[in-house]
């Protein structure tokens, strides 16, 4: 990997190069939440943050989008390949685009997510966590890929990481000077008390046979408060699931197909043709979405957002520590 560094006072030119090559879109605060938006200037970003409202697989993958409109035999796909950037993604989340790009790109790839994805910048930032945050526990605190350019904050000056093609011929500009012994030291030093501030941890090991193994009263007291309204999935950085309908002219000769995020904590989600519903209760529902996050593979990456979002209090790692066994 190679290294510069950019000063702070610098980084609006910075921003200017990013602007010459797409939308920007940064976390920006809003009624009290942070949330990535589209910005035309620097200062409308909040450079420090602990997590938005929903993770940025939603320039990727929007929440609604019409895939495509037909009418009579003809069809036109609305493939976006337009440019833009990301700017500010923390390293859980940038390892939260990881595990959605092995979905969506591995074969059969999703060309609406890929042609997003190739045409995008992503600008790592240092983040500040908060007692929600256990990236540590699942191996996301620090991106080692998965973007363009990496900012460390060391203070007056980042030291920045490059991490593709793109990002380097950035790294050309004559604002960034060439990175030194001090800068990275610092940075690792930094790096440290920044780990050192999450204090919260979580073992993960044969987390799936816990789930599996958990026994039926367990169950109902771990999901008793739950709404099943959903949530939870919805501001999960790697959740996927999506539902496809056709949306038609009375005379059905026009129409749309639209894809919109899905949850599988919603009791439609596993209903199929002739009434049969596989995941009819919340129980099921729960111990599926576990599963999915820590069972077999791990891909939860610690950012938190389930917890602090839940509207019944249900918090994410206390219920994995109460399958353990370990709950305080
Ligand atoms: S957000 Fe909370 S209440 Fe809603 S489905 Fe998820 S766990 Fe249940
Ligand atoms: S399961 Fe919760 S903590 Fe883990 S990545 Fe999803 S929202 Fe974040």
């Amino acid at each position: 990997m190679r290294y510069a560094k950019l000063s702070k006072a610098d980084f609006p030119k910075l921003f200017e190069a990013l602007k010459g090559y797409g939308e920007v879109f940064a976390p920006v605060e809003e009624k009290g939440k942070v949330v990535f938006r589209r910005v035309e200037n620097l200062k409308e970003a909040k450079l420090e943050y602990t997590r938005t409202l929903l993770p940025p697989k939603k320039l990727f993958l929007p929440p609604e989008e019409e895939i495509l409109s037909f009418e009579g035999e003809t069809y036109t796909e609305k493939l976006d390949g337009k440019k833009a950037v990301l700017l500010g993604v923390h390293a859980c989340d940038i390892n939260g685009i990881l595990k959605l790009d092995r979905v969506f790109l591995d074969a059969p790839r999703d060309e609406y997510y890929a042609r997003r994805r190739e045409n995008t910048l992503v600008i790592g930032l240092t983040c500040v966590p908060d007692k929600y945050c256990f990236c540590t526990s699942v191996g996301s605190g620090y991106a080692s890929s998965g973007f363009d350019l990496f900012l460390h904050d060391l203070g007056k000056e980042y030291l920045v990481r490059i991490g593709s093609g793109e990002g380097y011929r950035l790294s050309k500009a004559e604002y960034f000077k060439e990175a030194g012994e001090a800068e990275m030291k610092l940075a690792a030093k930094l790096e440290e008390r920044r780990k050192g501030r999450i204090k919260r941890k979580i073992n993960l090991a044969g987390m799936g046979d816990l789930i599996e193994t958990e026994g039926k009263e367990g169950w109902e007291e771990l999901t008793r408060k739950c709404l099943a309204c959903g949530t939870c999935n919805l501001v999960c950085p790697t959740c996927q699931c999506y539902d496809v309908s056709d949306l038609l002219t009375l005379d059905i000769r026009k129409g749309s197909r639209v894809r919109r995020w899905d949850s599988c904590m919603l009791k439609r989600h596993a209903l199929v043709a002739g009434g049969l519903n596989f995941r009819p209760t919340v129980v099921e529902r729960t111990l599926n979405r576990l599963s999915c996050k820590v069972g077999e593979e791990v891909r939860c990456v610690g950012c938190g957002r389930c917890t602090v979002y839940c509207p019944a209090g249900i918090d994410f790692v206390e219920m994995l520590s109460t399958i353990r066994g370990v709950a305080k």
